[in-house]
């Protein structure tokens, strides 16, 4: 890595260009030679159909089609439209009603609300927490400004969530720290496709109530990315209410993102949304929400808030919405099943999986392994400590193929 010439480095390690889009136009590349069909370009983070075209919820596009000018043009409030923040309340936390202070405030994407919470929660020089097998952005966003991350193991050698990794990790940050952000990425994590159980949450829980004791700040950042493409959307919402039995100097903040939920991934919306124990807690979150935003993006996308918030306006809207995601959703479980199983015939270990957009294989030479099967047209991530494959981008078909094709590179 070289120094720049008038760009400052500031301790971040600044890639020439990005990895994953610069594997992805590779197999693009080798598409346009030797045909799309000798090509599979698992690398994407976007749902796509069977023929390889983004997946669009017509219903959405729908509302969007319907938006008049002053839906897009004119600004929204900085902290997002009101009947936005009621909205995301509700798209975020499904029929659970908190007990405590919820605030919502608009940020672009998932993205910004993971942005924010570490600008806000944290000091300058502080490592935030997160899993070992983690998406490379949240060390970006770390260390844009000024953090770095620290990791714990996700897994114990049983294959279970490694809540000792968890709770080493956790007091030993908090010995030189005055706060602590933690990241979770779930449930249908990225890059594994794990989905804590309510027994990881227990213990999650657990360690972070022992850790409060100290008085220290720490947010539990929840990023829910992918949380309406697990399984059963109230199902999958059930670990809420555990969030909400921690001291209150430990708040839970989702970070929601309406990219994959409502396949509005350009759109750039999400929110930060806490579950705060007090009233103060809740009012100092809305004041610096306002302030970081205003220094960051400012105000955040009119025309996807509205979209939000028509509909949970309407019932039957939300109800047409809620069958087509279903239905998108019940494909990509039939792929991840599908390589899961294909998986097993050729004792391909893969690292526990439960659903959603990813699948890892743990692995000694990652970018060894991906350049040979680039060779053979498939195209796969390397990782830190592994391979990810996108079972989102590709069909059932070709998540069938694919794990042999890895098993053989693996062990030629
Ligand atoms: N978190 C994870 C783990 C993701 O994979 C993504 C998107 O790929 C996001 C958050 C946020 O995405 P966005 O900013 O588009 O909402």
């Amino acid at each position: 890595m070289g120094e720049f010439v008038l760009a400052r480095q500031n301790g971040r390690n600044i890639p020439k260009e990005d990895k994953n889009f610069g594997i992805s136009n590779r197999a693009k590349a080798m598409m346009a030679e030797v045909g799309e069909d000798k090509v599979i370009n698992a690398t994407i983070g976007t749902l796509m159909d069977d023929e390889g075209k983004l997946v669009v919820l017509s219903s959405v596009d729908k509302v969007f089609q319907s938006l008049k000018p002053e839906d897009y043009a004119a600004y929204a409030p900085i902290r997002g439209l009101e009947g936005f923040r009621e909205a995301v309340k509700k798209a975020a936390l499904g029929s659970y009603q908190p007990k405590g202070f919820v605030e919502a405030a608009a940020t672009p994407g998932g993205t910004g609300s993971l942005r924010n919470t570490v600008s806000i929660y944290s000091e300058p020089g502080d490592k935030i927490l997160t899993t070992d097998w983690h998406w490379g952005p949240y060390k970006t966003i770390a260390t844009e400004i000024g953090r770095d991350v620290a990791t714990f193991e996700l897994f114990n050698d049983e294959r279970t969530f490694n809540a000792e990794s968890f709770k080493k990790a956790t007091s030993e940050l908090l010995e030189k720290q005055n706060s602590l952000v933690v990241i979770l990425n779930t449930p249908a994590h990225n890059p594994t496709g794990y989905s804590l159980t309510e027994e990881d949450w227990d213990k999650v829980v657990a360690v972070l109530t022992a850790a409060a004791d100290a008085g220290k700040a720490i947010v539990l950042l929840v990023d829910a990315a992918y949380i309406d493409f697990a399984g059963d959307e109230e199902e999958y919402r059930r670990f809420l209410p555990k969030l909400e039995t921690m001291p209150e100097n430990v708040l839970p903040i989702i970070a929601y993102s309406m990219s994959k939920t409502f396949t509005l991934y350009g759109a750039r919306c999400g929110a930060m949304i806490c579950l705060a124990k007090t009233e103060a807690i809740a009012e100092e979150f809305k004041q610096i929400c306002e302030f970081s935003s205003r220094g960051t993006w400012s105000n955040g996308t009119r025309f996807a808030q509205t979209i939000l918030t028509k509909i949970y306006a309407d019932e039957e809207l939300l109800a047409k919405v809620s069958e087509e995601r279903a239905h998108y959703r019940n494909m990509l479980l039939a792929r991840g099943r599908g390589f899961e199983e294909e998986a097993a015939k050729v004792d391909l270990e893969i690292v526990p999986f439960d659903a959603g957009f990813f699948v890892s294989i743990p692995c000694d030479d990652p970018e060894g392994v991906c350049a040979k099967l680039e060779k053979e047209g498939v195209f796969l991530i390397p990782m830190g400590k592994g391979i990810r494959v996108s079972v989102a981008s590709i069909p059932e078909a070709a998540c069938r193929r694919i794990p042999a094709m890895i098993k053989k590179a693996m062990t030629e």
